[in-house]
């Protein structure tokens, strides 16, 4: 993978500093609204490691607010940090990447290339990356701290990591590698478009339902499967290679959920996932990656749940 000579995004925030507070954009409330945290949506471990309490917390915020997938626009006049002293490389990576995922979904938005759940948007309203440092960031889906991993908020459009999440791959995950860290970012992005094209909301409406952990791996598997279109497209100007390819592979296995319940407990339990097994997540970044076109992501489209 190469990042050289190529476009820097300048949607791209940098949140140095200590914990929740500092850094917040004016105005937003810290207490929790609309969608709450579990309108987040995140890369896999969050529902292992989180502590039970807060995870339910976060349910509940879901299931009592009844809010729907409502976007609302919060801050984007906020100016952008600069990149933190130090940090120029890992800054050259996010802004790169980031730039390359609105490269491809401006084009594919504008083909309307894409499955569609009740919406189709005309232009792809870019989301806004946002790199903290410190031990929690404050967004517009509530107060979350590093512990939860990179995620997606759907209330203010943005997509949050703490680069100290890549160490975590790497070390405590078995799923090091540039593109692999490329498909973290490439798989929140995935669940920006789609709350552009309404499978978020399809999602949040199953909360507290029978449906509601077969829904959220659907979610899931698409997003892995709209990092892969993603890959797919940026083959040539990244440099992706099979090395690559394996890397991205790796870490899909590495964050099934069959994988990280072994890992942590010994079994794996399938009625509890949420974001598909290792098997399911690297076939279908497979399919996106292979094929290039986001409308083979329609896992919403897939009746049984059991072939997908
Ligand atoms: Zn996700």
């Amino acid at each position: 993978m190469r990042l050289d000579d190529q476009r820097r995004s300048t949607n791209v925030e940098y949140r140095t500093g200590g914990g929740g507070g500092g850094g917040m954009r004016g105005g937003l409330p810290l207490r929790m609204r609309g969608l709450g945290l579990g309108g987040i949506i995140i890369i896999g471990i969050i529902l292992l490691i989180m502590p039970a309490n807060m995870r339910n917390a976060i349910l509940g915020q879901i299931m009592g607010g009844g809010g729907g997938a409502q976007t609302q626009s919060v801050g984007d006049s906020a100016g952008s940090a600069a990149c933190p002293a130090g940090q120029e490389q890992s800054c050259q990576f996010f802004e790169v990447v980031l730039g390359s995922t609105e490269d491809v979904w401006g084009a594919v938005v504008q083909q309307r290339a894409l499955p569609s759940y009740g919406a189709t948007p005309a232009t792809y309203a870019q989301p806004r990356l946002v790199v903290f440092f410190g031990q929690s960031v404050d967004t517009g889906c509530g107060t979350a701290t590093t512990d939860v991993g990179p995620f997606y908020c759907p209330v203010d459009s943005q997509l949050y990591i703490n680069p100290s999440f890549y160490e975590t791959m790497a070390r405590r995950l078995n799923a090091p590698g540039d593109f692999a860290q490329a498909y973290v970012i490439a798989h929140e992005v995935g669940h920006h478009v789609q709350n552009l094209i309404g499978a978020t909301r399809l999602v949040n409406q199953a909360r507290g339902g029978p449906q509601e952990n077969q829904m959220s791996v659907r979610l899931e598997l698409q997003a892995d499967c709209l990092a892969g279109v993603w890959g797919n497209r940026e083959r040539a100007d990244l440099s992706i290679d099979a090395a690559d390819l394996q890397e991205a592979l790796n870490a899909a296995h590495q964050i099934g959920d069959d994988t990280l319940q072994r890992n942590s407990r010994g079994y794996a339990s399938p009625d509890s996932f949420t974001h598909g097994s290792s098997e399911q997540r690297m076939r279908w970044f497979r399919r996106g990656f292979d094929g290039g076109d986001a409308r083979q992501c329609d896992t919403f489209g897939v009746r049984d749940f059991r072939q997908l």
